[in-house]
């Protein structure tokens, strides 16, 4: 399987290439030339018999065909090991007689993120190996939280890489902040920016595009690389927990095999979602996704009535991973759907205006996959609570607004509703939300959140308490280039 860029531009790589380069040198994304069908019958005698790993390393090796399978088995393991997920990669929690809740977060960091990033860093090793790169990959992400901490964790020490992280200093949890603070490791670098996601992101990629600061790196034997999803070795092992979730809800007698399912996810970047819409592709009976935003709509009104539009007010809510403007991942979804060339002239005029609109076939083509809900504060909030108090289940806020996403859906089929951060991790909303209490200390708010609950706060959490901030420093949006080869 050869890889080519969303905006056609270059020439077609395999897999481990498009791996260590991270995005497409035309600055388009990196997509596989076709997406290859299963059969979800073996591919679930797969699951069956070998779990979550083994169901990972196949699909993987569908799309990375330039790693063998036992290679892609042995990173498998390694990535979800015991001592990363101690109780399990993933579940399926039935919530309702509708709904089932797939939780993603039982890894090192307490969000979905670590499905990807504990096996990315992995991939891209073994990409180096493979392309003959002997320079150091520097990893520099962007981050509204969740992806900091999860590729620090995830690149961690890891031979012939190095990781700076970037986030909006006030555009993440305390909690999140401090676990990128207190990050332990020899190779890994994190810094505020004084501005949002957005400026983060932006700062980023302007370092990907300019030559300059690209030969200044290679000159020290460095190449930059990115961890964000728009690296393709992260959105593929996102692929796999939509087949694993299926496969338990058959399991569990929710829904008989083959029967089709509607899928809710909290939206930020459109990694997550775009990986379920290809196991779909894949052939998984998913009917519908529903994209669900916060008051950031973007997306919502994008699927609405077909335009992108993302001149409008940025704003901070209790959900902050879904605080974003610009989907990168949606890129990948146009391209799927009408091409590299209607592609690139799109990202031309999402850059120019900051803002383009799909004809409508196009946005007919999507709506029979997508639908976007938008849910605002006070909703967020009550849904986190309604659960709670009828189902028993405690989500995070991040996961209340892809609920209330499924509450506005409706529809008689069996929703999946994908759960992606410990609720611990939002502790002081969470805990406002469901017992109304205010509590600014984040470590305060876990304490109560447990006893109001009755459930235990996660290690990794809870042992931040103790653990001391080894970076403080924040600079501006306009200082990223410099930073970076400081
Ligand atoms: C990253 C993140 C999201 C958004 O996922 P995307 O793939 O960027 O759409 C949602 N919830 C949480 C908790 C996250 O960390």
């Amino acid at each position: 399987m050869k890889y080519i860029s969303t905006r056609g531009g270059v020439s077609a790589v395999e897999s481990a290439e498009a791996i260590a380069r991270g995005i497409a040198p035309d600055g388009g994304l990196y997509m596989p030339e076709a997406i290859p069908k299963t059969d979800i019958a073996y591919l679930s005698v797969i699951a069956k018999n070998g779990g979550y790993k083994a169901l990972a390393a196949e699909i993987l090796s569908l799309y990375l065909t330039d790693y063998t399978k036992e290679e892609l088995l042995q990173i498998a393991r390694d990535s979800y090991s015991s001592d990363k997920f101690p109780g399990g990669e993933v579940k399926v929690t039935k919530a309702s007689k509708t709904v089932s809740v797939l939780e993603l977060y039982h890894g090192p960091t307490c969000a979905f993120k670590d499905m990807a990033l504990q096996i990315m860093p992995r991939l891209l090793v073994a990409a180096l190996r493979k392309t003959g790169e002997t320079r150091t990959a520097h990893i520099l992400v962007a981050t509204s939280g969740d992806t900091g901490k999860a590729a620090l964790d995830g690149f961690k020490d890891v031979p012939g890489t190095k990781i700076t992280v970037f986030y909006p200093s006030d555009g993440v949890s305390d909690i999140q902040k401090l676990q990128m603070c207190t990050q332990e490791g020899g190779n890994v670098r994190v810094c505020g920016v004084n501005g949002n996601f957005d400026d983060c992101q932006n700062g980023v990629k302007a370092v990907f595009a300019d030559d300059e600061i690209r030969a200044e790196a290679n000159g020290k034997g460095e190449f930059f690389s990115s961890a964000n999803s728009i690296n393709f070795g992260r959105l593929v092992p996102q692929i796999v927990y939509y087949f694993f979730a299926y496969f338990e809800m058959a399991k569990q007698g929710t829904i008989s095999f083959g029967e089709k399912i509607n899928v809710a996810v909290p939206t930020g970047n459109f990694g997550n979602i775009l990986a379920g819409y290809m196991a779909k592709q894949m052939g998984l009976p998913i009917e519908k996704f529903i994209c669900a935003s916060n008051i950031n709509n973007v997306l919502t009104d994008f699927f609405a009535n077909g335009e992108y539009n993302a001149n409008r007010t940025f704003h901070a809510t209790m959900s902050p991973s879904m605080d974003i403007l610009i989907s990168s991942n949606l890129e990948r979804l146009l391209y799927l759907i009408s091409g590299a060339g209607e592609t690139k002239k799109l990202m031309e005029s999402l850059k120019k205006d900051g803002k383009y609109k799909i004809g409508d076939e196009t946005l007919k083509i999507l709506q029979t996959d997508f639908t976007g809900t938008r849910t605002d504060e006070d909703d967020t909030s009550g849904t986190l609570k309604a659960v709670n108090k009828n189902t028993g289940c405690l989500i995070d806020t991040h996961t209340a607004v892809a609920y209330s996403g499924a509450y506005k859906y409706g529809a008689k089929q069996q929703m999946l509703v994908v759960s992606t951060a410990s609720a611990y991790k939002f502790a002081s909303d969470v805990l406002k939300s469901i017992t109304g209490e205010k509590v600014q200390d984040g470590f305060e708010a876990m304490d109560k959140l447990a006893i109001a609950t009755n459930t235990v706060i996660p290690i990794a959490l809870g042992e931040l308490k103790s653990k001391k901030a080894r970076f403080s420093e924040t600079i501006n949006a306009d200082e990223i280039k410099r930073y970076v080869l400081k």
